[in-house]
């Protein structure tokens, strides 16, 4: 698929094969995400925005695979950091955030994704909702880790201050958080969906950005919506819906 909009050229690294990975360490991020790092054993090239396959084998041989995008930035490491929203009665989300454990092995496959990535040259807006932030707190991260937080604008919601993933990180002098059902103390925005409002100052000094839509399809669909009014062309906006993937 082409990329309207990204005039440098992405060098992707390649799917590869499957690899055994191992869980080097192991967070909560929030009461229902939690973050795994995995030590890939060698140095792992990918993009910021890019997800691997995951697959799980039962002993009967039954698999079950899915798709967790990678949190951490670019870093020329043999680590990748990735987190797992915990859905009730979820396969492999409440395998990974209730049973695995440091030292556990697990398959990977990647890394998977040519459109949702960033260059790390453009300025970009990005927007996110609840396990949404993950690929765009990679961007973030790579845009800090380059000393270049400039080229990044983010937008992450949440429902309420417990929900925000990377509460350490965020918001910042590029990051913005609005908040839907309650707000922490003091907060000047009263608790509400995102609405124009929210996402006009992103675009201050132009519409030319990159812009990056990640969250539930729900939240996708809302969001474009809103990109539309503001004049937003939509071929420079690029969405990552995390809906069921069965
Ligand atoms: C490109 C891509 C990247 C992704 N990155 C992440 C990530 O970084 N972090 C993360 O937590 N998830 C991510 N997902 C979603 C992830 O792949 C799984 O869909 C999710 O973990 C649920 O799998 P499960 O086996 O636990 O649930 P399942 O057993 O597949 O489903 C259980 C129930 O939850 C519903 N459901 C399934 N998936 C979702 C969903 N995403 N949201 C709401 N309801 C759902 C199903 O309809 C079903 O009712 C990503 C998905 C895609 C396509």
């Amino acid at each position: 698929m082409s990329a309207p909009g990204a005039s440098v050229p992405v060098t992707v690294g390649r799917p590869g094969r499957w690899r055994v990975v191992t869980v080097a360490g192991a967070r909560w991020e929030t009461p229902r995400a939690r973050t795994l790092r995995l030590d890939l054993g060698e140095e792992f090239a990918f993009l910021a925005g890019q997800h691997l396959l995951l697959r799980l084998t039962a002993p009967d041989g039954y698999t079950a695979q899915r798709s967790y995008s990678i949190a951490s930035a670019p870093a020329g490491s043999a680590f990748v950091e990735l987190t797992v929203e915990r859905l009730p009665g979820g396969e492999v989300s409440e395998f990974l955030c209730d049973e695995v454990v440091v030292g556990d092995t697990l398959e990977v496959r990647g890394p998977i994704g040519r459109w949702f990535v960033w260059d790390a040259e453009e300025p970009f807006v990005g927007v996110a909702g609840g396990s949404g932030t993950v690929p765009l707190m990679a961007m973030l991260r790579q845009a800090r880790a380059a000393g270049r937080p400039e080229l990044a604008r983010l937008l992450v919601s949440a429902r309420r201050p417990e929900d925000l993933y990377y509460a350490d990180e965020l918001p910042g002098p590029e990051s913005t958080v609005v908040w839907t059902r309650e707000a922490p103390p003091g907060s000047a925005r009263a608790p509400g969906r995102l609405r124009a409002a929210d996402l006009a100052p992103l675009f201050d000094g132009g519409q030319e950005r990159t812009v990056f839509v990640c969250g539930s399809p729900s939240f996708c669909d809302a969001v474009t919506d809103v990109l539309a009014e503001l004049g937003v062309p939509a071929s420079r906006v690029r969405v990552e819906r995390f809906g069921p993937s069965r």
